[in-house]
């Protein structure tokens, strides 16, 4: 598909398949996919493992931007799809456990994390030619971002995509549970007072709760044949 060097930045709540829907588009157009929910997932995974955060969810403020300092994640792709890494360790299977889900939320409504996250986005956002999916992409990391998306879908819907997913990996789940989780992220996630999710004024709603991927993809490429129509010379 031909398309300009633009920055994609594609947010809204959790579990709507932002994460799926970025990285088909990043296929198709032949851009880097971001996924920043990673990083805050890695920042709240060495929070837990450093004490920063504590089981009951309070959080050492001054621990955790000491934390920070040190804190080395970045990204490989080896074959096998983007896996995100804490120096060489691959954390891509335990950033996506409950245990991280349930403190992912009060870690990113913290502006120190928010800046070290925004930091590694910009860098990554300099040269265009990127997908980056999150909840303040459009609106803080990359306002002026060319092409923005913002994803919902019902509630019940995303629970169940988040545990079917999660029984994918093996895990054990508690329907209920993933449900509790999925609500108390998007009321964390609206209304912290930094970067609180919410839409860019000239972000497109893209509500996918009866909608497939392929379906998606179709509903993408209508878009942009309409925002950047292909001049004949
Ligand atoms: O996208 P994902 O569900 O993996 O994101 C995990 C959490 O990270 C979100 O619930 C939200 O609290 C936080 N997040 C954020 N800003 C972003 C991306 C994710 O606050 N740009």
């Amino acid at each position: 598909m031909l398309i300009p060097d633009i920055i994609i930045a594609i947010d809204g709540y959790s579990s709507t398949g932002k994460s799926t829907f970025a990285k088909r588009i990043a296929a198709e157009v032949s851009f880097l996919y971001l996924d920043s929910g990673a990083l805050y997932r890695a920042v709240t995974l060495y929070s837990i493992e450093k004490g920063v955060i504590s089981p009951s969810g309070e959080i050492d403020r001054q621990s955790l931007c000491r934390a920070l300092q040190g804190l080395d994640i970045h990204f490989e792709d080896k074959g096998d799809g983007s896996m995100t890494y804490i120096g060489d360790r691959c954390i891509e299977g335990e950033i996506r456990t409950l245990a991280v889900s349930d403190k992912v939320s009060p870690i990113s409504a913290v502006p120190e994390v928010r800046d070290f996250v925004d930091d590694r986005l910009r860098e990554f956002g300099r040269r265009k030619r990127v997908v980056m999916d999150g909840r303040d992409i459009g609106t803080t990391v990359f306002p002026d971002a060319e092409l923005k998306i913002f994803m919902t879908a019902d509630q019940m819907v995303r629970a169940r995509r988040r545990a079917d997913e999660m029984k994918r990996r093996g895990e054990t789940v508690d329907f209920d549970e993933v449900l509790k989780n999925i609500r108390e992220r998007d009321f964390i996630d609206s209304h912290r007072e930094t970067s609180p999710l919410s839409m860019a004024e000239d972000a497109i709603v893209l509500d996918n709760s009866d909608m497939t991927i392929d379906e998606q993809m179709d509903w993408f490429r209508r878009l942009v044949a309409e925002r950047f129509p292909v001049r004949e010379c």
